[in-house]
């Protein structure tokens, strides 16, 4: 049977839940569809010793601040996962979590959203899929050689499964630094780092509100049409949350340039040296995970679909909201989507009404 509303938002996560938020206070009606079968998005998929680089009044989504989390000045991801939890409940957006959309389609006036549990016909649609579903793997020569384990960021879990390895962590981002560090502090784990440029640390006092001050401070600029954005960091370095600044301090966080190739037994740099390996965990990254709006064919460079804010420039039903800047300054944060989702649902009430 096919169902009928206003706007469809596909994905439950923080972003997804900001676009509800926003679409309740504009008085239109709404179905958010997402694959998970419980709420949380991407964070309830994370890594046990992971915590937000911001402390919560700073990781809040529009109109409730997360509350602290007792005992911790940065949250780990289970609390997230229960404020995200809670948002859905406090403001009714009554999620249909275990249902993945498949395409979505144009059908004259309307947008034919096809799930694995039904279809829907809209008026307009907010994709808000994120990223962790499609993890990225940089093509280095040798891989399919390798005979040891390979992992992804959205793979690890634990340093306790890694007991007794050599490890290689590859990525000079966030992930890769707390990745590296969890393994380290171990004290199990025999760990190497390799990065494509050297780590750029941001100072220890400073965590993701910095971060956050450069987005703000870029779409100003953009807004009024300048260049110069300013700012303490880049959007790039690590902040030294607590366990990698303690692995830092103790001397275990040294990274290597990255290897040229895998070998059937470990790995081998430019210079000829190598090492032997049993597992490697690449934290390169993720693509926006787009493939239900194939249909559309609206793909521009780069895997992205082209937007002006979060509007799709080739479909103006069709407004995509987290996956990374082009979205919207800060848009894949928890305290950075509220503004882009606020931008989405005005946008659409003055379309559709
Ligand atoms: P997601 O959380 O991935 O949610 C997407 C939802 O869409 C999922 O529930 C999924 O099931 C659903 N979905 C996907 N495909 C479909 C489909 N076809 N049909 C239906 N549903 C679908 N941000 C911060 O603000 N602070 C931090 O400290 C921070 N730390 C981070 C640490 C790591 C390791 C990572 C990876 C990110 C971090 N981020 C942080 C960034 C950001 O907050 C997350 O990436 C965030 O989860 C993105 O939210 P989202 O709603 O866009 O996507």
């Amino acid at each position: 049977m096919t169902q009928h509303t206003d706007v469809v938002v596909i994905g439950g996560g923080q972003a997804g839940l900001a676009a509800g938020y926003h679409l309740r206070r504009q008085g239109l009606d709404f179905t958010v569809l997402d694959a998970d079968p419980a709420p949380g998005g991407s964070w309830q998929h994370m890594w046990d010793s992971l915590h937000l680089f911001s402390p919560a009044a700073y990781s809040s989504l529009p109109g409730w601040l997360m509350p602290a989390q007792a005992g911790e000045t940065y949250p780990d991801a289970g609390h997230v996962v229960d404020y995200l939890t809670d948002y859905e409940k406090r403001y009714g957006l009554s999620v249909q979590h275990g249902t993945r959309v498949e395409a979505v389609r144009r059908d004259g006036e309307r947008l034919l959203v096809d799930a694995d549990t039904g279809r829907w016909r809209a008026r307009a649609v907010i994709s808000a899929t994120g990223t962790w579903s499609r993890p990225f793997v940089p093509a280095i020569p040798g891989r399919s050689l390798f005979a040891g384990r390979q992992l992804h960021t959205v793979d690890y879990r634990s340093s306790a499964d890694f007991a007794g390895q050599r490890v290689i962590v590859v990525g000079g981002g966030n992930s890769g630094a707390q990745i590296a560090a969890d393994l380290a502090l171990d004290g199990r784990v025999e760990v190497t780092w390799v990065t494509q440029r050297p780590p750029q640390f941001l100072a220890d006092d400073i965590d993701g509100r910095a971060l956050f001050d450069v987005a703000t401070a870029r779409r100003r600029a953009l807004e009024e049409g300048r260049t110069d954005t300013g700012g303490v960091a880049s959007l790039g370095d690590i902040v030294a949350v607590p366990p990698v600044r303690a692995a830092r301090d103790a001397a275990l966080l040294t990274a290597k340039p990255v290897f040229s190739q895998l070998t059937p037994g470990g790995v081998r740099w430019a210079d000829g040296s190598e090492a032997d390996v049993d597992t490697v965990i690449w934290c390169t990254g993720f693509r926006p995970a787009l493939s239900h709006l194939a249909p559309l064919n609206l793909r521009g460079a780069h895997g992205r679909i082209p937007t002006d804010g979060t509007r799709a420039v080739g479909e103006p039903r069709l407004h995509l909201l987290g996956y990374g800047d082009w979205t919207g300054p800060a848009s894949a944060t928890l305290i950075g989507v509220g503004r882009p989702a606020r931008d989405a649902a005005r946008a659409l009430t003055a379309l559709l009404r």
